[in-house]
């Protein structure tokens, strides 16, 4: 999709709050533990580019989903490590060698095909994943782990990392965290021969969990500045949230009492009032859901009217503003905020949903 810069709809990202708070984490981590900074989906609708090269000087890697965010970082002169933490089917084996992408390894059923259809693995380098409890991908077993490490070195491949995946670690309940965690433990004491780079931990076990962190960390979301537990747990220390939304007033009407706004007729209006018409809907990713929630003109919070458009959300104003004044979707305006967590909770979803469904439509300003 492309971008639209000819309206006033922008996402303000500031970088250096994304380095500082991985500074900060930095800072609470034991030394010596390496740090993957996860910017997978466009780093979570920060842009991944724009990320990685600023805070490519202190980390040591970079997570990504697939091959293909792999490529754009490494087109964009990328040169540190790049984990591809999805599975990723054999025949994109010599792609991922091209671009230095090392790839994860999550069943003896890929290391089969990849042998059957007589792929190369030389020089490839790889992670395996095992499966702790989460139930995705990975395999399930010391045995498994054993004969995949062993096949896939006689194959040529270099074994670098072993690594899990925790599904609770945002939890205030820790059971089913410590189940996984002493899975993997006695996992890696099976080993015939480890691997050198051992990872499990996630934003939220870097933050609460320095019991499964091992010897590198996955850090995604905190880094841009967001509790992974949304409000459920607190966080050890603060972080500064890296993404603003803003839009400006691009229509203001009077509206007399009894008049109707949007599709479907939802809302009237009770009095005279202040209409100002903004210009993202929910083909920019502020989704119809948000109808009913709040935006900030002027510090002060005013709620969106009517239902949401495809390109265009309605909101009363408690007062009349000129064209062109700055209203704000997510971050702070005068003495107000409205974080994407806040945003997350009137949807019931995540904060991470939130970020990621920001469209490209919605140009990235980077300050
Ligand atoms: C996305 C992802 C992460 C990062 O998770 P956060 O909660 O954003 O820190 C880490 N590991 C894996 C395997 C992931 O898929």
């Amino acid at each position: 999709m492309i971008s639209s810069l000819h309206r006033p709809t922008l996402a303000k990202v500031d970088l250096s709050a994304i380095s500082s708070n991985i500074e900060q984490i930095q800072a609470h981590l034991a030394q010596g533990v390496m740090t993957y900074a996860v910017v997978k989906a466009n780093a979570y609708g920060h842009g991944a580019v724009a990320v990685s090269s600023h805070v490519q000087p202190i980390v040591d890697g970079f997570c990504v989903s697939n091959i293909d965010e792999g490529i754009e970082l490494r087109q964009s002169g990328i040169r540190k490590p790049i984990l591809v933490l999805g599975v990723v089917l054999p025949n994109e084996v010599s792609l991922a060698r091209d671009y230095r992408l090392t790839l994860t390894v999550a069943s003896l059923d890929w290391l089969a095909k990849a042998q059957g259809q007589g792929l190369d693995l030389s020089n490839l380098t790889v992670h395996i994943k095992i499966d702790s409890g989460m139930g995705r991908i990975g395999v399930r077993s010391s045995a498994q782990a054993n004969q995949l490490i062993a096949g896939l070195r006689a194959a040529g491949a270099y074994v670098q990392g072993i690594f899990t995946h925790f599904a609770t670690a945002d939890e205030a309940d820790d059971h089913k965290f410590q189940e996984q965690l002493a899975f993997f433990q006695n996992l890696l004491a099976e080993l015939d021969d480890c691997p050198e780079i051992v990872h499990a931990s996630n934003s939220a076990t870097s933050l609460w969990h320095s019991d499964g962190i091992f010897n590198a960390v996955r850090l995604g979301i905190v880094i841009y500045g967001l509790n992974p537990s949304g409000q459920v747990l607190e966080l050890p220390y603060t972080v500064q949230p890296a993404l603003s939304l803003e839009s400006a007033l691009i229509h203001v009407k009077r509206l007399p009492a009894g008049n109707d706004i949007g599709y479907g007729a939802t809302y009237t209006s009770a009095e005279d009032e202040w209409i100002g018409t903004l210009p993202i809907g929910y083909a920019d990713g502020w989704t119809r859901d948000m109808q009913g929630f709040e935006v900030l003109v002027n510090g002060q919070r005013c709620p969106i009217v009517g239902r949401v458009s495809m390109d265009q959300i309605t909101i009363k104003l408690n007062q009349a503003y000129p064209l062109g004044t700055k209203v704000t979707l997510i971050g702070e305006n005068g003495d107000s905020s409205i974080s994407a967590t806040d945003v997350a909770e009137k949807r019931r979803t995540i904060n991470y949903e939130v970020l990621c469904l920001l469209s490209d439509r919605i140009p990235r300003e980077y300050e």
